[in-house]
């Protein structure tokens, strides 16, 4: 399935760049209120093995959470999961209406008493306290951007005014792959690979920002003399029963579980460029020539 589905994404030439929510989400802030610099945890559309993650992880817990912008409150529940497409396990969380689009606010230790559906908050009150409740293996804040009338989960990232995370590294090719029927075999780029078929080749990219942060790149290109691919991870809208970036693409077709997918026929032709960049920083740009040989 995945070698069928992969077609799509590499016919793909043209970019459709940066479509923001809309004009109102203009003077969105971080939420979290704090003048802590503090970096994040995970990106928006990272692998999460079987689906995109659909928002931006801030770390730490008992911190002040503060709506992006002042809004109506639209749902808050304690409850484990939301109804619909919207992401389950979230714990404690709040989504905020501004016009057209939400703003949701998960896992919160505490909601504040005085937060309740349909309630208006400014953007400079309080909805709770970071925390680990829901499906959360460690206290975060995961915040996302909504439009509910389009089904659309914006990046965070290319929404918010402030930003209050560093990048200053490159991302890194950690490894390929091989994607043989449901697994993957791993190899090195120097090192010949031998492939009875034409399999679809992998590459694990993370992105770094200051030390070993394992965020997720924001856009890829990889060009080769017969065909381009080009992702940007801007937005992921449900269609068709699946969350599908800019390309139309599900994570089936972007993703082998933690890899990037990167197309087929590297046996043919094993030579092409490869750029990936986080939102900020420095981006990763190298000529790479696989050893595929046929078994
Ligand atoms: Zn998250």
């Amino acid at each position: 399935m995945h070698r069928s589905l992969l077609l799509t994404g590499l016919t793909l030439i043209c970019l459709p760049f940066f479509s923001l929510a809309s004009q109102n989400t203009k003077g969105y802030q971080w939420p979290i209120d704090t003048e802590r610099k503090l970096q994040i945890s995970s990106t928006f559309a990272e692998s999460r093995i079987d689906h995109f993650h659909n928002g931006v992880d801030i770390p730490g817990s008992g911190l002040k959470v503060r709506p992006v912008h002042s809004g109506r409150v639209v749902w808050m529940t304690q409850a484990r999961s939301l109804p619909g497409e919207l992401p389950f396990g979230g714990g404690k969380t709040i989504l905020v209406e501004h016009g057209d689009t939400w703003s949701g606010y998960m896992h919160l230790s505490d909601i504040e008493p005085q937060i309740y559906k349909n309630s208006m908050v400014k953007d400079s009150e309080s909805l709770g306290i970071s925390g680990n409740t829901g499906h959360s293996g460690g206290a975060h804040l995961h915040f996302f951007i909504f439009q509910p009338e389009k089904n659309i989960m914006y990046n965070p990232l290319l929404i918010l005014d402030e930003k209050y995370y560093t990048d200053n590294k490159q991302p890194e090719i950690l490894e390929y792959a091989a994607a043989i029927d449901d697994q993957s075999s791993i190899f090195k780029a120097e090192k010949e690979i031998l492939l009875s078929q034409d399999f679809p080749i992998l590459a694990k990219i993370l992105d770094r920002g200051v030390s070993s942060e394992r965020w997720g790149v924001y856009s890829l290109k990889i060009s080769r003399s017969n065909r381009t691919l080009v992702r940007t991870f801007d937005k992921l809208q449900y269609k068709d029963g699946y969350w599908r970036d800019n390309n139309g693409d599900s994570f089936e077709d972007v993703y082998f579980k933690n890899y990037l997918i990167l197309g087929t026929g590297f046996r043919e032709n094993p030579d092409f460029s490869l750029q990936a960049s986080g939102l900020r920083g420095p981006g990763l740009e190298k000529n790479i020539n696989l050893k595929i040989k046929r078994k």
